[in-house]
């Protein structure tokens, strides 16, 4: 099964280390340069995304992490971690860097204070057997999607999932329903890129 790291640096790591295990993966966190380079997938979990960008920044990760999804790393960010893998947020905070690597400019806190946090059934293409429970918590929206990116769910008239190539990315949070086709989908994105 594939080894897949998590950001560990702040956020719901441990939600996603238990569901990468549901979904058979071989999960582990991933803090370090080193650790970085022993897995063959990473995800990127939700948060705060200024915060995860000066860690990472702090840890020595950014330029690595650049470093391996330019190289074709599959990376999946979930909330703070779909906004790490914008090419461009739309109002970043000083000193907030993303990853980068999908096409796409994505606004923070889009889903407005009112609605801070609500769930959503969610239609998500490639995700057979329903819709998934979508868990927005200050999500995030898709603003404007390149040519290079796809959109593979809609909320409210809004991209809240995202694939270009091994990165994928969604507003929600699969991580806190206990379903794990969202990251069953992750790990055999996993695969087919070994
Ligand atoms: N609003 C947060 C941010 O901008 C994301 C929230 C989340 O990950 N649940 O980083």
């Amino acid at each position: 099964s594939p080894v897949i790291g998590v950001l560990a640096l702040q956020g719901d790591a441990r939600e996603h280390l238990a569901a990468l295990d549901g979904a058979g993966a071989q999960a582990r966190s991933v803090r370090r340069p080193e650790e970085l380079a022993a897995v063959e997938g990473l995800v990127i979990p939700g948060g705060e995304s200024t915060t995860i960008s000066k860690l990472a920044t702090a840890f020595g990760l950014l330029e690595p992490l650049r470093d391996r999804v330019r190289a074709g790393l599959p990376v999946y960010g979930s909330c703070a971690g779909m906004i790490m893998l914008a090419d461009k947020i739309l109002d970043p905070r000083s000193g907030q860097e993303t990853v980068g690597g999908i096409d796409m400019i994505v606004r923070r806190n889009a889903f407005g204070r009112q609605n801070e946090s609500f769930e959503a059934a969610v239609e998500v293409a490639g995700i057979p057997g329903g819709p998934v429970e979508g868990v927005f918590i200050r999500a995030p929206w898709v603003e404007s999607l390149g040519a290079r990116a796809e959109s593979i769910a809609e909320h409210g008239g809004h991209t809240v999932a995202v694939r270009q190539g091994n990165l994928l990315a969604t507003a929600f949070h699969p991580e806190l329903t206990g379903d794990h086709r969202v990251h069953a989908l992750f790990a055999d994105m996993v695969r087919a890129a070994r």
